[in-house]
């Protein structure tokens, strides 16, 4: 039984919902969609995949709306064959945020619980969309006994796509009061922005030197919680570029998600802030699991196995990745240039492996536990991308101004602009070059493996370098 839920779509699913169920003469209208499980360790997220429109004969238009059997038993029947479960989605069109259920339609929705659910082996997917200000408001009715049905309201609804925007369900996720430690943030980007931040679950994948200034700008900017993931343990060479990180830290080997937590809750000016803390990669399916519980990720990780999950988790799951990376070219020990990046994998954005942040040839490599082997490593040229280590503080604060940019960007699209591209900083040239196009026209992210969902092939499982990180510190998980 699902006890906490979401739902999401991307960005031409919901324009194509938009255009059917808005209509000239004011009416209400309604259509059925398909759905495919999306499931986190506390959450599972329906993730709306195709849209089965209405033929003539199949709709009767009257105050509320009504619809002919069979056009439901199409739409099951459609949803069944490509492993779906089925939805019903009908208009209040001059309805303006979060809708309620009210009695007329929870009948209806009722009504059709248990067939869904005998066609499909998924609950019935319930969606309400508001007119007046295109939000969404979703539930899904899980049998609780003979005939019984009863809905379950997503906290959340997202779309996602070149911005990011999400409706919250008030009861179960109401907005919090800006404290007055906000005052300036607020004032900047409006209450409305703020209140979509104080409310979002964002994963920041990795804590080092990258992701340990991400965590404290999130905190401080007020978001609702949290998500950390990091295996690794402080290390006297990180002293030089891990914001927080201490002497004694790096002699008690404490583990850097540790110190992230602390250091967001320190910094978190929302009085609701919540961070969860994990020992884990994202590679195993504990960390996959809370990735998932997400509603934006960032990546802060510098190997292929983990941003390839990071990859699949955007585009089969609607998760928006924020990721990018630092890289300093040296010759004879001199440093000859230096490059930051920042984009965001999300549909209808090129994916971290079109842009080529990792060889998806390398991730077999890691699997086999090559890359932590250092006679493997020491074998490659020096130059290697798998070898490379050089980095600098500053750099690594840019990559991380460059990721918190376009989230931003993403979220509070200023101007009515939520993609500027893909970024690519060069030190030596102070230029940013700008990458618009998105994947490749073969790439599997945006093609077969797109809204999967849990349907999606399972890329991870144990990864003997964060099991071994963690024997050596004599515990499992913090959280
Ligand atoms: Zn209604
Ligand atoms: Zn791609």
């Amino acid at each position: 039984m699902i006890t906490r839920f979401g739902a999401a779509m991307p960005t031409d699913m919901a324009r194509r919902l938009t255009d059917h169920l808005t209509r000239a003469d004011g009416q209400e209208d309604c259509c059925f969609v398909l759905w495919r499980p999306s499931t986190g360790a506390h959450r599972t997220s329906a993730l709306v995949v195709d849209a089965v429109l209405p033929a003539e004969s199949d709709r009767i238009v009257h105050g509320t709306v009504d619809f002919t059997s069979a056009y439901f038993r199409r739409a099951a029947q459609l949803a069944a064959a490509q492993n779906c479960g089925v939805g019903l989605i009908h208009s209040h069109p001059r309805g303006h945020g979060w809708q309620g259920l009210n009695p007329v339609d929870h009948a209806a929705e009722e009504g059709f619980a248990a067939q869904a659910m005998a066609l499909t082996g998924l609950p019935l997917l319930g969606m309400t969309f508001s007119g007046a200000d295109h939000a969404h408001s979703a539930r899904i009715w899980q049998r609780h006994g003979r005939r019984q049905y009863e809905p379950l309201h997503a906290g959340n609804v997202r779309v996602v796509g070149r911005q990011f925007t999400a409706t919250f369900n008030p009861r179960l996720m109401p907005a919090p009061p800006a404290p007055d430690t906000q005052l300036r943030t607020v004032s900047a980007w409006g209450a409305t922005v703020q209140e979509t931040l104080a409310r979002l679950n964002i994963g920041v994948i990795g804590t080092g030197s990258v992701g340990m200034p991400i965590v404290e700008a999130l905190a401080r900017t007020g978001i609702g919680q949290l998500t950390l993931l990091d295996f690794d343990a402080v290390e006297s060479v990180n002293l030089d570029r891990l914001l927080h990180a201490t002497r004694s830290d790096a002699q008690l080997h404490r583990a850097k998600v540790d110190l992230a937590a602390e250091a967001a809750r320190r910094a978190a000016t929302n009085p609701a802030f919540r961070v969860v803390a994990l020992e884990a990669s994202v590679v195993e399916p504990d960390g996959f699991a809370a990735a998932a519980d997400c509603d934006v990720l960032f990546s802060c990780v510098d190997r292929p196995w983990p941003r390839q999950i990071l990859n699949l988790l955007a585009y089969a799951h609607l998760i928006p990745v924020i990721d990018g990376g630092v890289s300093v070219t040296t010759s004879n020990g001199r440093m000859r240039g230096a490059e930051w990046r920042g984009h965001v994998a999300a549909p209808g954005r090129a994916c971290i492996e079109c842009l080529g942040q990792y060889d998806p040839g390398h991730v077999a490599l890691e699997r086999s536990g090559l890359l932590d082997d250092p006679e493997y490593i020491t074998g490659l040229p020096t130059d290697h991308e798998l070898r490379r280590k050089e980095n600098v503080f500053v750099f690594s604060l840019a990559a991380a101004a460059a990721q918190l940019t376009q989230f931003i960007t993403m979220v509070s699209a200023p101007a009515g602009i939520a993609d500027t591209g893909a970024h690519l900083y060069h030190l030596t040239t102070g230029t940013i070059d700008h990458e618009e196009q998105g994947c490749n026209p073969n790439c599997p992210y945006s093609g077969e493996m797109h809204i999967l969902g849990d349907a999606a092939p399972a890329a991870v499982g144990s990864h003997p370098a964060a099991e071994q990180a963690r024997a050596a510190r004599g515990r499992q998980q913090v959280v």
